[in-house]
């Protein structure tokens, strides 16, 4: 099988499980107790969050873990607003997990506003320089996107916030991004940013809120004073040890992969068989194909059946029918139905992709033959 729908998730690295084991037997101690077994656990916890501070350009107490993104995103929502009645600006290639919440705070009254995308997937920045105003409490942008790998400009949108809203708090979904973009997390500008570990070969059920130094929102989760008062719930430790073992093994197989130019090649090779490829500027791990004629659903399945898995859309929204982040880029209905999304991962070989890619094509050859598509 290759496996290319790793913007869904991503296969948990030996290195991972075998953290995690270990934090499950010899670990097992509850971090918070104060016999020194237990300490040693929270000792633990501690370096991890430091290992992956570092590989990210943040420090250990920058970062609070959750149990996903989508409840630091949620958090940030309830309680990342600088001001309980000031506008919130998002941008509309925005995750699921960030639009409802911020479409929960519209059906309280509170005035958001959706800053369009442009055909190549990026924030329209003259339209969200508009929106955004000295009374704005909260602006989130996603920094790549989950459906086409298009990077935001994170560091030129802060300068915006900064200059027009410099009492609002600047949020990043940076889940498809961390360790991906190669931009340092202390070099962005933002206050606060979620990350998920099963994007990175760690398993499902662990991420974090990155909270800048010197800014305070009040804690999603109350009791027992876990992660700084700000998270209560005993930590998840062997996830946690897991998350930090995938960050160095995804870390190490970056350092030695060029997916940009994988990215390229299948670029090229899609192309050159009449597809299109949706998005610009890209992170290099996430392709979104059109083919025309080719439903996607139909490509899926057939791909699957010849031992290749790629995406259609955002896997978390597969039971919703559409595709709101595609449309507002000005996609078509019907050409929505008929895009892919291939995602990568750093230690996948040139061969292998190719390889796929052939089959790929060769199942839209025989769907178009066979006039289903
Ligand atoms: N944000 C983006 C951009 C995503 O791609 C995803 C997962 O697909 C999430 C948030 C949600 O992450 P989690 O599964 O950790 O809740």
């Amino acid at each position: 099988m290759i496996y290319l729908d790793n913007a869904a998730t991503t296969k948990v690295f030996d290195s991972a499980i075998t953290a995690a084991e270990r934090a499950m037997s010899d670990g097992f101690f509850n971090p918070n107790a104060t016999y020194k077994h237990a300490v040693s656990v929270k000792t633990e916890i501690d370096k991890c969050r430091q290992t992956i501070a570092s590989a990210i350009g943040a420090t250990g107490d920058e970062l609070i873990f959750t149990s996903c993104a989508t409840e630091a995103n949620n958090w940030v929502f309830e309680h990342g607003r600088k001001s309980p009645k000031g506008n919130v600006v998002i941008s509309a290639g925005e995750h699921p997990s960030v639009y409802e919440p911020a479409m929960r705070l519209a059906s309280r009254g509170i005035d958001v506003r959706i800053a369009p995308i442009t055909r190549d997937g990026k924030v329209d920045e003259n339209a969200f320089s508009k929106l955004v105003d000295e009374n704005t409490s909260l602006v989130s942008v996603i920094h790549v996107s989950n459906e086409t790998g298009t990077v935001n400009p994170i560091k030129k949108l802060s300068y915006i916030v900064r200059k027009k809203a410099p009492r609002a708090l600047f949020h990043s979904d940076g889940v498809q991004a961390l360790l991906k973009t190669h931009e340092r997390l202390d070099s962005l500008g933002v206050d606060l940013y979620s990350a998920s570990a099963h994007k990175l070969g760690a398993p499902k059920g662990i991420g974090l809120l990155y909270i800048r130094r010197g800014i305070t929102i009040a804690p999603f989760m109350l009791g027992g004073g876990q992660e700084r008062n700000m998270r209560s719930g005993t930590q998840n430790t062997p996830y946690i040890a897991a998350f930090a073992s995938a960050v160095q093994q995804f870390s190490a197989f970056e350092k030695n992969n060029n997916i940009s130019d994988i990215r390229d090649e299948l670029c090229a090779y899609f192309s050159d068989y009449g597809c299109k490829i949706v998005g610009g500027d890209n992170s290099g791990y996430i392709l979104c194909v059109h083919f025309p004629n080719v439903k996607a659903e139909i490509l899926q399945n057939l791909a699957a059946d010849n031992g290749v898995i790629i995406g259609k859309g955002a896997a978390c929204s597969g039971s919703k029918r559409g595709n709101r982040v595609l449309a507002a880029m000005g996609l078509s209905e019907k050409e929505i139905e008929c895009c892919v999304r291939i995602s990568l991962f750093p230690n996948i070989t040139r061969d292998d992709v190719m390889e796929a890619a052939g089959i790929i094509i060769s199942a839209a050859d025989s769907i178009r033959s066979n006039n289903v598509g």
